[in-house]
């Protein structure tokens, strides 16, 4: 699956809350590429610095969560989006741990997003802006704020929709996003001989479906371009699996 790239000389590395980040130059090539249309420099700028942020809070998420097992994990963010690795050696090995606390760590992630997001809703309505609050994107789930100061008010949204559209989609039973990891740990702890094949299958379909929905409903290239390569990689993996046996 989608391991940690090798360190180049363009990287950036600093340590946060003790945990050491390595940032790829993938992660500003993307996210720019991703963003470059949204108007003028700072706009962009506003773009690159929210996403960085959001995907960096997402994966402290996780990073904390592995801590609290005993792992020493550290992060690395590359391409659209991180990963967050961890020294095996360190871990507690116990049957309790392995599923209940795979799916902590899962869903560690999205859910500080998910927090920081409603913290911000909740300072928008302390500071008297309630009624600049509107609740019609992605099923009511997604806010979005008019404020005084354009600045202020691109950087609230991109948020929202970063730390939000980004953890939702980390939630999908799709490999190897959160949700996937998830999805493997309950199949498995459900049909110890199967779990790992039916949650690949899972992953190949719930992709190939939203590879669909990307193309119809979004309009969206990158979003078929993206669950399209995730519903192949599960297939060729569910491949792998079926001829050797076994995973990992
Ligand atoms: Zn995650």
């Amino acid at each position: 699956m989608l391991g940690e790239p090798a360190p180049s000389q363009a990287d950036l590395n600093f340590v946060l809350f003790g945990i050491p980040v390595r940032v790829h130059p993938y992660f500003w090539l993307v996210t720019l590429f991703l963003g470059y249309r949204l108007g003028d420099a700072i706009s962009v700028l506003i773009w690159v610095a929210v996403v960085f942020v959001s995907v960096l809070v997402h994966e402290v998420g996780h990073a904390l969560a592995m801590e609290r097992y005993g792992f020493r994990p550290w992060i690395v963010l590359y391409g659209l989006g991180g990963l967050t690795c961890r020294d095996q050696r360190y871990g507690f090995h116990s049957s309790r741990y392995e599923s209940s606390g795979e799916i902590l760590i899962s869903l560690a992630g999205p859910a500080v997003g998910f927090g920081l997001a409603a913290l911000l809703v909740l300072i928008l309505m302390a500071t008297g802006h309630r009624h600049a609050l509107d609740f019609v994107r992605l099923w009511g789930l997604m806010p979005t704020v008019t404020l005084d100061n354009l600045r202020l008010q691109q950087v609230c949204n991109a948020f929202f929709y970063v730390s939000i559209l980004w953890g939702l989609v980390n939630l999908l039973p799709v490999y190897p996003l959160d949700g996937g990891q998830v999805a493997r740990e309950i199949l498995l702890a459900l049909n110890p001989r199967g779990g790992i094949r039916q949650s690949l299958w899972l992953s190949f379909f719930v992709a190939a479906g939203m590879a669909i929905y990307g193309i119809t409903q979004w309009r969206s290239a990158y979003a078929a371009i993206f669950f399209g390569y995730l519903a192949y990689s599960s297939y060729q993996t569910l491949q792998i699996y079926s001829s050797r046996g076994r995973w990992y």
